[in-house]
């Protein structure tokens, strides 16, 4: 089973700055043994075939990070050898995606489709050497007769054909006289090698479809394998770093270039990112887009790039996140309070606070003047005395939180109550004086309190001090919004472990989102979709897209607490 990171683990990490990851202490021995040339260049190699996720944004912060701190380069590559699954706006995302987090790669954005002309001529090189020969086997025949890790696999009977024979063919694949799945080309290596990705594996198939970038100029396509090293070494990158499930790959790629007698990039494997309440696997969140579960590719709920900055994440918060985790060859499941904690940490110093109540109790203020207004000074962000201030307005009838006021209160509970005092931030001390009940239901309709005209906060009288403060909003001038509560996407912390003959979308979490009407400050009225706030003891939100004057639209992006906070309060 795999390991999960707890929370405690984690806060130790926080505290500890991240020291050398195994990827920096290798470029650090290869750099001080000149290799290279003295040069560090990466690349991050995405298939145009879905969404980038969080688990991306890991490899992107690794290898553009790596690049940035040895003064190296790091390339886009698209690794576009599968017609059928890729897609232009696939490819839009991406390159947005990237830049949002922070990372730019100038004019070196390459394509494997590029280089398909060198990759046939390499094919060519290989059946000339008669490393290479056309296969009629079918696509179940050829994975029967793989064998097993423990048993050998058999020959193609095709295997021996002459090289002749096989330029033949090849030509023949290329010019579109077969149709698809009538052959391949496969290189000749070894059907007994113990690694499976030795067995005789498949370099070119025949798909006749039109390619997003080089049209109908083809219909036999290279598969990933015969292409992602072969494009590494033709962008001669120094330092090709990939996920685990590589590991396997690696002795093929290097075959290849070994081969082909090309430069040899270096790969080096790392542990995908895995995180708790989450899937990451393209397939699954096509699925889920595809199937309606979630409004689109940029739903909040979906831990893809697009879906967490319309949430509200921030592109530091998620790099501060990837660099604490670390780089290991160790498969892990890290527990998502952990990326929830750095965009907190992240929201804290960045987003104004603004007052906001999303549970209203009506709150009337008996010996307030009627007709009276006015505006109290507050504080907008007191973590960056350069936010400044701003004025929110005051008058007779308010609303609280329903849960700041408690009828029968325990010791501990300092809100307001029967008898007691309770300020209102940046405003005045109020007191309770009755409660006005639904005589059918009994439940509070609203409350009567009045209020200390000498303890106004910042005037002389303020010295005066309660317990409790609590947040608030003139019913008047407040606005009102739909907020969107979003929670965890699936209900258990793995969603892949499903009850039998079920799948990962039976754990879905029914409440994952819930909409609420809020009345909000109106200092808010206006601002464009993404501006990040707190709301003052309820949590960090931002401004929907969908957000208009008439309607405003805010999304919950994470609560004030995390849970285990919580716990010891
Ligand atoms: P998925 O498994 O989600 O379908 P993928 O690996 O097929 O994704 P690619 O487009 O091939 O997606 O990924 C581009 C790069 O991002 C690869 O180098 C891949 O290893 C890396 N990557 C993908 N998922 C993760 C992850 N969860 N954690 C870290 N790196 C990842
Ligand atoms: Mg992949």
């Amino acid at each position: 089973m795999t390991r999960v990171i707890s929370s405690l683990e984690f806060m130790d990490a926080v505290k500890n700055k991240p020291t050398l990851n195994f990827i920096e202490a290798i470029i650090d021995a290869d750099l001080a043994e000149g290799k290279n040339e003295g040069k560090v260049h990466t690349r991050f190699p995405p298939e145009p075939n879905g969404y980038l996720h969080i688990g991306h944004a890991k490899s992107i912060c690794l290898n553009f990070g790596l690049a940035k701190k040895y003064n190296g380069l790091c390339n886009l590559r698209f690794d576009d050898t599968n017609p059928l699954t890729e897609e232009v706006e696939y490819i839009e995302s991406i390159k947005n995606d990237i830049r949002w987090l922070g990372f730019g790669w100038e004019k070196r954005e390459y394509y494997a489709s590029d280089y398909f002309d060198t990759l046939f001529d390499y094919a060519v090189r290989l059946i000339k050497k008669g490393k290479a020969y056309v296969c009629a086997l079918k696509a179940e025949e050829v994975n029967t007769m793989r064998g097993a890790p423990d048993k050998p696999g058999k020959e193609s009977p095709y295997r021996n054909r002459s090289v002749e024979e096989n330029m033949d063919l090849f030509a023949r694949m290329r010019n579109g006289e077969f149709p698809d799945g009538s052959c391949t080309l496969r290189a000749k290596i070894d059907m007994t090698s113990p690694n499976i990705h030795l067995r005789d594996p498949i370099m070119y198939r025949i798909i006749h479809a039109s390619h997003h970038r080089t049209g109908n100029k083809w219909c036999i396509y290279p598969t990933y394998d015969f292409t992602h090293g072969q494009s590494d070494s033709i962008e001669k990158i120094t330092h090709s770093i990939c996920t685990l499930e590589f590991e396997v790959h690696r002795t093929l790629y290097d075959w290849y270039i070994k081969e082909l007698e090309l430069f040899p990039p270096k790969q080096y494997e790392f542990a995908r990112l895995n995180l708790t309440y989450t899937v990451l696997s393209k397939r699954k969140l096509i699925e889920l887009v595809e199937g309606g579960y979630v409004s689109g590719w940029d739903d909040p709920r979906l831990p893809t790039i697009t879906g967490l900055r319309r949430r509200g994440y921030t592109p530091e918060g998620i790099r501060n996140f990837c660099e604490h985790i670390g780089v290991t060859k160790r498969e892990t499941v890290i527990d998502i309070e952990m990326l929830e904690y750095f965009i907190r940490d992240d929201l804290n110093k960045r987003a104004n606070r603004v007052m906001a109540v999303i549970n209203p109790l009506r709150v009337i203020l008996t010996n307030y003047p009627e007709d009276q207004l006015e505006e109290m000074e507050a504080v907008n962000n007191p973590e960056d005395q350069g936010a400044g201030t701003r004025k929110v307005p005051f008058s007779r009838v308010i609303y609280i939180e329903r849960d700041d006021f408690n009828e029968n209160p325990s010791k501990d509970f300092f809100r307001l109550a029967p008898g007691r005092e309770v300020r209102l931030r940046y405003s005045y001390i109020i007191k309770y004086e009755n409660v006005v009940k639904d005589e059918k239901t009994g439940e509070i309709k609203e409350l009567h309190c009045s209020f200390d005209p000498e303890s106004k906060s910042g005037m002389a009288g303020s010295k005066r001090k309660v317990k409790g403060v609590i947040h608030w909003v003139s019913v008047k001038q407040a606005i009102s919004a739909d907020v969107r509560l979003y929670d965890r996407l699936f209900a258990k912390p793995f969603p892949d472990e499903a009850d039998e003959g079920k799948d990962f979308k039976s754990n879905l979490n029914p409440d994952s989102l819930k909409v609420k009407t809020c009345y909000i400050e109106p200092s808010v009225q206006g601002t464009k979709s993404l501006t990040h706030y707190q709301f003052e003891r309820v949590g960090y939100f931002c401004v929907d897209n969908d957000s208009t004057e008439e309607k405003p639209v805010f999304n919950r992006t994470v609560t004030l607490k995390d849970s285990w906070q919580k716990k010891k309060q």
